[in-house]
């Protein structure tokens, strides 16, 4: 069966192993000789993709809510999207939430993922209590920052490579509202952006647009979007639900052109220095969601996205030299995201570090390979390092020195059996 990440690329055949009890996992590990789990699919790249795999998806039961501390225990394979259904008409949100809601919390975990909230709330693993893992033999295991430290840390980031997370205790925050008050601020140039993100930094939430086409004096203008949430409002929240994109766009259809006339209307649509508006949570978290399967306007050969972080330090340096090589390649990308990064937490392989990262979507063609290396050579001299949840491509050296915690995670998976029942093309390529 032809399975796939939101990249569509790269395809593989893979064997799929159903399994509707925790029992069944167990045989099925024991049974198999290598398996990665299968979250939602949304990792853009490899990390999710392997001949065996083991669909989290059916594990979706709520089992319990501790009021008095807003922890809630559900089982790894409980969407966001579910959760926020249930507890923002209670009063709810979640603590930390990408640019998806359509993730599973198994995947939250194993990705370790941050929201635009980075710089005030930190990644996923700061808000879960507990989870419980299943080991290469079978043995469940609950671990927390003091339980099982190990295994915690190697696990929120891990990209499934130690074991299958079957539960997860979560905190909740409490809103009075599900409207967010939003304001954004229009930037000229890089070092405007820079400014606007520093001077708001007390916002929770922020993230910035950014036209990666724009050089010259242009380069690095931007929307930067802030926001908390409302004081006032109500709480009777309904997922909004969209159009579809139904089939894959001709490949042709996106390119310099197009991408340059999106930015330009995207970027002109917004004529004050600084304005305010009332947005929904939908609208001001899941943008993207609203489309269904947009991923497929990039064509049948599929895209990847490249998301970087640079330390704080060299962030502004080397922004400005990857804008403009990718401004001078002339591949574009709609989507280039821009966020400010608080403090690392000390998960081997979590990604955020403090300072800045972009984040670009390109479709996959002949020469973006090559782009895509002279941008780590980039990252790589000033100390940066790129997203493994979203990567398909990385060199195992770039990788290497990016995350110097590598040979903790590389030793633990050794010790306990994991690297011959838990892989991905990913870890292969990489040697995690
Ligand atoms: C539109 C969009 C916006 C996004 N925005 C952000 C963002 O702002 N910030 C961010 O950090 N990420 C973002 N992402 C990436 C996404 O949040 C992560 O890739 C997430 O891990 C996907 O979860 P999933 O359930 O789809 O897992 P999958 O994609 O299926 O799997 C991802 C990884 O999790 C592992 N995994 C899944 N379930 C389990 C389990 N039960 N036990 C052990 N391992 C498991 C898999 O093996 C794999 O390594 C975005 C993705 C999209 C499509």
């Amino acid at each position: 069966m032809a399975y796939e990440s939101w990249g569509m690329y790269p395809k593989i055949q893979s064997k799929v192993i159903a399994c509707s009890t925790f029992t069944q996992i167990k045989d099925q590990i024991n049974a198999s000789s290598s398996l990665i789990p299968y979250g939602n699919g949304r990792s853009y790249g490899d990390s999710a993709l392997s001949e065996n795999l083991l669909p989290m998806r059916r594990f979706d039961r709520f089992l319990n809510f501790d009021e008095k501390r807003a922890l809630l225990e559900v089982e790894s394979g409980v969407l966001l999207s579910e959760i926020l259904e249930s507890f923002v008409p209670r009063g709810y949100f979640l603590k930390v939430t990408p640019g998806t809601k359509l993730i599973t919390v198994g995947g939250a975990i194993a990705s370790d993922i941050h929201g635009k909230n980075h710089h005030v709330e930190g990644c996923f693993s700061e808000c879960v209590e507990s989870f419980e893992l299943m080991l290469p033999n079978g043995e469940i295991v609950t671990c927390s920052k003091t339980q099982n430290r190990e295994l915690f840390l190697a696990t929120c980031g891990g990209m499934g490579l130690t074991g299958v997370i079957l539960k997860a205790s979560i905190y909740l925050k409490e809103i009075n509202s599900q409207y967010i008050d939003q304001i954004t601020i229009k930037s000229r140039n890089l070092k405007e952006s820079f400014e606007a993100f520093e001077k708001y930094s007390d916002y929770p939430y922020s993230v910035a647009w950014i036209d990666c086409l724009a050089k010259g004096e242009d380069l690095g203008r931007s929307l930067l979007m802030m926001g908390d949430f409302s004081q006032d409002g109500d709480l009777d929240y309904v997922a909004k639900r969209g159009p579809t994109i139904p089939f894959n766009f001709p490949s042709f259809a996106l390119n310099n052109w197009s991408v340059r006339a999106f930015n330009f209307l995207y970027y002109n649509r917004v004529k004050e220095k600084i304005s305010k508006q009332k947005v929904g949570i939908d609208s001001f978290f899941y943008p993207l969601d609203a489309i269904s399967h947009w991923n497929r306007i990039y064509g049948k050969n599929g895209f990847t996205q490249y998301q970087f972080i640079l330390p704080k330090e060299s962030s502004y340096e080397g922004l400005q030299e990857i804008l403009g090589l990718i401004a001078e390649s002339g591949k574009g990308s709609f989507l280039a995201v821009l966020k400010l990064y608080g403090k690392a937490n000390e998960n081997y392989l979590s990604f955020p570090i403090e300072g800045y990262s972009l984040a670009l979507d390109f479709k996959i063609e002949p020469d973006l390979f090559a782009l895509l290396d002279r941008l780590d050579e980039v990252v790589d001299r000033l100390g940066g390092r790129i997203y493994l949840t979203k990567d398909v491509r990385v060199s195992k050296e770039v990788f290497e020195r990016g995350y110097p915690q590598i040979e903790k995670f590389r030793k633990l998976r050794k010790e306990q059996g994991m690297q011959e029942k838990f892989q991905s093309l990913q870890s292969r390529r990489l040697g995690l």
